[in-house]
């Protein structure tokens, strides 16, 4: 491309790019509007489909945020300050539009402007598909992050993967999971700006050839290699009402322009042509496995495009404002990598530094280990990531050898360290030795990293002593704790508008920005007037939850019961089962009649399968037939009702925790790392019952035990009973329990389809059950008796509520990012020069 810089540098009127700002009032606003939607759509007012009305209202928004956002890369830039790349497989950002209104400041302004032209914005807002750029928790806390990271003017850039299809849309059908493709970009993306001239080469197979020069001086060159380009598209990420715009950057894949020769010149070019397809795969689709390795070739292939291409990035900018000297690199560069998925960056950071910017291998190796920080995210084994060395030989053989000359000079360290302790180099080696070896991914990222943190207290105390015990014993000083937040910004001020004109009526607005400030709502929970307020807005907030369960579910909610809700991913370690176990129980003490001081209750479920995780879609199937049963008896009206929410994602969530009463966090304790829906619940004044696991702990800690549900077995508890569960003898001795398995073997659920749910009874009776459900029964069901007693003491209720809400504050990912920068990244907060 030319050089416009040039041009226009050298131009008599060189301010012609100089703007004036924007108008950020209603009108002005409008004008936009009107115009964005006659000229640049080209639609009439006639044409009713308010699609158009987004997009409209969305490039209205974009100009006002892109004005902002040149300001901040000026200011980084100016300021040639420290930076941080947090690199994930993973952005869960949901809708853009309500937040930027929110943090651009311009809800009320846009909401008016609209009301003059006879749109509803609420309408508009619905149009707006979520960016499903993630499966979970872990892609979500990088969003959390980002926005976290603009609020308090750091200078963070994400890096991502551009997916065609996001997060597949879960169709429930007969009760069963099914999925559909969540083609996202179908009507395009206002929100992102192709950025073409930042368009990277990435290397693919091929081979490695060494050399010495002249000089005796080692070299490598990777060759033959099968290339794809990488083209970037950037999202800005607004702060809150301070004029910073961060951006997220998402690569794409592109074929080059070059051709197959063989097939061309063996005459057949559309073939040739044809075949450029592929090398677009590798962005096509979001994996959806949360809390278990793939080990596809394909996603491999997307961790090294990610790691590669973000790494050029940087280090083309680092060179556009330092030239080739990298001997400050370190102090003002910093990657954080989102769990091992982007961990073959610390190979790629060390390829890129010696085959490309000619650094030896110690200079070099100097800079990745003060460069990398690694966040892992799980103690589960299945989830850790190994790639087998064949794989990397063929796909990746320069990588290979980088990661081979990192283990050999790391085994050195531990052989010095600890002398002849053979053992303890095979169990710390970066390859698993066996039939098929394989790359640890984990450790490549520890010895790698100069940071190592797990998210919440418990988890981190977990992986020192147990998975990284050996790392921890010769490097103590890396491993650290960053407890998880999220931000209120979308999950309090913006979800939540009842509640948050309730807070900024009552405290002022400053919780926003500084979510410790809650704490000043303490003294209202003993005011019955405000409690009573308090109470309205939770009654709105569930009248709406009731209005999406019953288009969504087709199940009626009444709004006096208690809310019971469990959203999150559908997996064993998560305890849905445990939850439907109770829900049955409660069934029987209804069909027996024993509903003395009865609780009405409504439960809801909702989250996705991993399509291949047989087990979880039979939990799925399970709640679906629970449900269907319990609703379909008359016996239950006004008493109990259950439903599954379908395709729980980010702008479901927005509506359910406000509406909850009661937060499942029930995971068997220490294998959930922290956890981050049980933050969105509490500070949107639910109350939590929950085992001692992840970040749940230090929930029950802030808002202490009287305003918690707590039960269940300790991590210690756990892993102690193992060598003894008896899940059977549970069973015989707990009559309550018992008459569930009976109904539920019985076929009850299953009247016209005999054995569909043998695998989940043996699961639960299984001596080897990993997640021990019926261990933690009997101490589940009573809690839930105390929760339900609890309930009907409206007045103790809404003291608790309040509470959970004001001792939140902790749980903000400000408090987090906080801590990430004080002890790991190191930055300062850069303000842009306000253009006004
Ligand atoms: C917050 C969130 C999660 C994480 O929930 P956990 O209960 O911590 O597993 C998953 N999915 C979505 C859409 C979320 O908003």
């Amino acid at each position: 491309m030319s050089p416009l810089t040039d041009l226009i540098k050298n131009h008599p009127n060189a301010n012609c790019f100089d703007l004036p700002p924007l108008p950020l009032d209603a009108e002005g606003m409008a004008d936009d509007f009107r115009r964005y939607y006659a000229h640049t759509l080209g639609r009439d007012c006639d044409d009713q489909t308010i699609y158009y009305a987004y997009k409209a209202l969305s490039i209205t928004l974009r100009d006002r945020l892109v004005e902002r956002w040149k300001n901040t890369r000026n200011a980084y830039d100016e300021a040639d300050c420290k930076r941080t790349y947090y690199l994930s497989l993973e952005f869960l950002m949901g809708r853009a539009l309500s937040n930027a209104m929110l943090n651009l400041g311009l809800n009320d302004a846009v909401a008016q402007g609209l009301y003059e032209m006879g749109l509803a914005l609420e309408e508009i807002q619905d149009n707006e598909p979520d960016a499903g750029l993630g499966n979970g928790g872990l892609g979500r806390l990088a969003a959390c992050f980002l926005d976290s990271c603009a609020s308090l003017q750091l200078p963070v850039r994400g890096y991502g993967l551009r997916y065609e299809y996001g997060m597949f849309r879960q169709v429930i059908e007969g009760g069963e999971q099914h999925e559909e493709p969540d083609h996202w970009l179908r009507d395009g993306n206002p929100w992102e700006l192709e950025r073409p001239e930042f368009t990277q080469r990435i290397p693919f197979g091929g081979r490695t050839e060494a050399s010495t020069d002249r000089f005796g001086r080692k070299s490598v060159r990777w060759i033959d290699t099968s290339d794809v380009l990488a083209v970037p598209y950037d999202v800005p990420v607004p702060g809150y009402r301070n004029d910073t715009v961060n951006t997220l950057r998402l690569w794409k894949a592109a074929a080059t322009d070059e051709f197959n020769l063989d097939e061309f010149n063996a005459g057949s070019y559309p073939e040739s042509v044809a075949q450029k397809n592929a090398a677009e795969h590798i962005t096509m689709v979001l994996y959806p496995n949360d809390a278990s390795e793939c080990g596809e070739e394909l996603r491999l292939r997307q961790q090294f495009f990610l790691a590669s291409a973000s790494i050029k990035d940087v280090l083309r900018d680092w060179i556009r404002r330092h030239g080739n000297d990298f001997t400050r690199f370190a102090e003002r560069n910093c990657f954080q990598l989102n769990d091992t998925h982007p961990a073959v960056s610390v190979a790629e950071l060390m390829r890129q530094l010696m085959d490309e910017h000619d650094l030896e291998w110690d200079a070099a190796w100097l800079i990745v280990r003060q460069t990398m920080a690694y966040t892992n995210h799980t103690l589960l084994p299945e989830a850790l990531e190994r790639w087998p060395v064949r794989l990397f030989r063929q796909l990746l053989p320069r990588i290979l050898e980088i990661i081979f000359e990192i283990n050999a000079r790391f085994l050195a360290e531990v052989a010095s360290r600890w002398p002849g302790d053979v053992d303890r180099q095979r169990r710390m080696s970066l390859i698993e030795e066996g039939y098929d070896p394989q790359v640890r991914m984990a450790y490549l990222a520890i010895v790698g990293s100069f940071s190592v943190n797990g998210v919440a207290a418990l988890h981190s105390e977990l992986l020192i002593d147990g998975l990284f015990r050996d790392f921890n014993e010769l490097w103590p000083r890396k491993f650290n704790n960053k407890t998880n937040g999220v931000t209120q910004r979308r999950w309090l001020a913006m979800c939540n508008p009842g509640l948050r004109e309730l807070l900024n009526e009552t405290i002022g607005d400053g919780w926003v920005r500084d979510l410790s400030q809650l704490k000043q709502l303490e003294p209202f929970a003993a005011d019955p007037a405000f409690r009573a307020r308090w109470h309205a807005i939770k009654q709105e907030n569930k009248q709406r939850l009731v209005e999406q369960v019953s288009q969504l579910c087709r199940v009626e909610f009444p709004l006096e019961a208690i809310f019971d809700v469990q959203v999150k991913r559908i997996h064993e370690y998560k305890r849905q089962l445990l939850n439907v176990l109770h829900v049955i129980h409660l069934y029987n003490r209804i069909k027996r009649g024993d509903t003395r001081n009865w609780t009405p209750r409504c439960v809801l479920i909702g989250g996705k399968a991993a399509p291949g995780y047989m087990m979880a879609k039979q939990i799925i199937k399970l709640i679906n037939h629970v449900a269907r049963t319990i609703n379909g008896d008359p016996d239950t009206a006004g008493l109990l009702r259950m439903a599954f929410m379908p395709d729980y994602r980010v702008s479901l969530m927005e509506v359910i925790a406000p509406g909850t009463d009661l937060s499942e966090q029930i995971s068997t304790a220490g294998k959930e790392a922290s956890g981050t829906g049980n933050m969105k619940f509490m500070m949107n004044g639910a109350i939590t019952i929950g085992t001692l696991d992840g970040a749940n702990i230090e929930i029950r800690e802030q808002v202490g035990d009287e305003n918690f549900f707590l039960f269940g077995m300790t991590a210690a508890g756990v892993e102690a009973r193992r060598q003894h569960y008896d899940p059977n003898g549970i069973i015989a001795s707990d009559p309550a329990l018992l008459e569930v398995m009976n109904l539920l073997e019985s076929g009850h659920f299953n009247q016209f389809a005999g054995g569909a749910f043998d695998q989940v009874i043996f699961a639960i009776r299984n001596p080897h059950d990993p997640w021990m459900t019926a261990a933690d029964f009997r101490n589940y069901i009573d809690v839930q008796e105390q929760a339900a007693l609890a309930y009907r003491d409206r007045e103790r209720w809404l003291r608790m509520s309040i509470l959970n809400t004001a001792r939140s504050g902790h749980f903000s990912s400000d408090r987090t990012i906080t801590e990430y920068s004080r002890d790991i990244w190191h930055l300062d907060a850069v303000a842009p020069h306000t253009s006004a």
